[in-house]
């Protein structure tokens, strides 16, 4: 079998790619058009490979847990013999010599495969779209995010995460025992970006496709690179922590780490492997990256705290120099109501503003800039970081 796989129209032979309007794979030259489930037959994917009983949790200590990762890997290419040279983490590749796109398929091969898709549903346009809009309400924007060009570098990105559920029962000593049930909690199996991925989650996860390689064509994807034992250690942990806290809280009162003995344990694991879609835009800007995404099921837009141009620190320092001159006059109008020389109270006015006034000056400056300038501001995030979803928020109390 080969290691990449090209999506041919079945009529004419042409690429195919995964159209988002239609939902199904649409070919660049008759227009053709086949939906998942004929492509899945047709293709005859190796869907077969993986054990229909297979199960994550059951299986993780015998299959693939990376460890040393991200070497360049060569693969050929399937139209026209082609060298493609890419991370051997990456999924699906563009061929630099014909320009086809293809999937790596060996990276979904047997126990690599994902259980699940979610294909691509908003468009990049539509990002593209909110990404204007909220540039543009912002006046203090650098003009290196609302160059019109930026947009062309938006990236469709398939997404590999661990969905996990689980009980987490908790006993609190001669108290009682708590249970709790942890609901879909999304566990990245990437290193890529976590706090803008956590700020477009939670995606749909029922509206997703059984996994089929094709709609990955034209977008990046990558297979995982964190395994899954892995990412249930981490969560367990987490869990029994957030777990015990509560169940201490709800059988008696404060809960001091400690004091209370209780002790939790996890049960009824549910592991299923994920590809889902994110939309990247990566802007540069005095050699830092930001990030804005969206979520490519829901339209969930993310912007990371964007820095702002030279004109916000200008009106800043403005102010701050009216608002210091001011404090002169003021000081030294007051000063000479004691009638005393003027030179004396040029003395004492320039004594007290500069050694006592500027540091009030100063903050006053910036509350008072922090407010006039919201608007110029418009839709960028300031001040506050996108959120990181805690496994907190995925945690229900059942019994
Ligand atoms: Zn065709
Ligand atoms: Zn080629």
């Amino acid at each position: 079998m080969s290691d990449v796989r090209e999506y041919k129209c079945p009529s004419c032979g042409a690429p195919m790619q995964f159209d988002i309007e239609a939902q199904c794979m649409v070919c660049s030259f008759c227009a053709g058009r086949y939906d998942l489930d004929y492509i899945r037959s047709h293709f005859n994917e190796v869907t077969d490979e993986k054990l229909s009983d297979f199960d994550w949790v059951e299986r993780t200590k015998y299959v693939w847990e990376p460890d040393v990762l991200e070497q360049l890997a060569e693969y050929t290419c399937s139209s026209c013999g082609g060298n493609i040279i890419t991370k051997n983490i990456i999924s699906s590749a563009r061929c630099p010599f014909c320009g086809h796109d293809v999937v790596i398929s060996s990276n979904f091969d047997g126990d690599l495969r994902p259980d699940r898709v979610i294909p691509f549903s908003r468009s990049a346009e539509e990002f593209a779209e909110k990404y204007k809009e909220k540039i543009a309400s912002a006046e203090y924007a650098p003009k290196e995010f609302s160059d019109p060009s930026v947009t062309d570098r938006i990236v469709g990105c398939y997404v590999p995460i661990w969905l996990y559920s689980f009980n987490c029962g908790t006993d609190v000593g001669t108290r009682g025992k708590v249970d709790f049930r942890i609901k879909d909690y999304p566990i990245l199996g990437t290193d890529i970006k976590r706090d803008i991925f956590y700020s477009v989650a939670p995606f749909m996860y029922d509206d997703s496709e059984p996994f089929t390689e094709s709609c990955l064509t034209g977008y990046f994807a990558s297979r995982y690179s964190i395994g899954a034992e892995h990412a249930m250690e981490k969560a367990d942990e987490e869990a029994l922590g957030v777990c015990s806290a509560r169940a201490a809280a709800i059988v008696g009162g404060d809960y001091i780490p400690g004091q209370m003995k209780t002790k939790s344990s996890v049960s009824h694991k549910e592991l299923t492997y994920f590809l889902v879609p994110v939309w990247f835009l990566n802007v540069a800007y005095k050699g830092v990256d930001y990030t804005f995404a969206m979520n490519g099921q829901t339209g969930e837009f993310a912007s990371p705290k964007v820095p702002l141009n030279y004109k916000s620190k200008l009106h800043f320092f403005m102010l701050f120099a009216f608002l210091e001159v001011l404090t002169l006059i003021l000081s030294f109008m007051w000063l000479k109501m004691d009638s005393i020389s003027v030179l004396g109270a040029i003395g004492i006015t320039l004594f007290f503003v500069l050694f006592f006034a500027t540091t009030p000056v100063f903050i006053v400056s910036m509350i008072l800039h922090h407010f006039l300038s919201k608007k110029k501001v418009g839709g960028l995030k300031q001040g506050s970081e996108p959120n990181v979803a805690s496994i907190a928020g995925f945690i229900t109390q059942v019994r």
